[in-house]
């Protein structure tokens, strides 16, 4: 019946806080990116960490989604409407 529940099923997108040049931080998840240098190529490599994952480009990962808990989200509007 509901089209609008087919909007919450997009991929979600991390919502970045940059604290320095080489290093963002998703305010939603709180997942973390730092930019690194390469070893022994003149270009940069990410890695990515939340909790006691990581990822990171030297080994191909591409950035992973966001995984905030949408499901924890109270509903506000509820006593706002009485
Ligand atoms: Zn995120």
């Amino acid at each position: 019946m509901s089209q609008t529940e087919q909007e919450t099923a997009k991929p979600k997108r991390h919502r970045w806080d940059k604290i320095n040049d080489y290093r963002k931080r998703c305010g939603d998840c709180g997942m973390l990116a730092d930019r690194r240098p390469h070893p022994y190529r003149r270009q940069w490599w990410t890695e990515w960490t939340l909790g006691e994952k990581s990822w990171n480009t030297l080994q191909g990962d591409k950035t992973p989604p966001c995984q905030s808990k949408d499901e924890d989200r109270q509903p506000q509007d509820e006593a706002a409407a009485q």
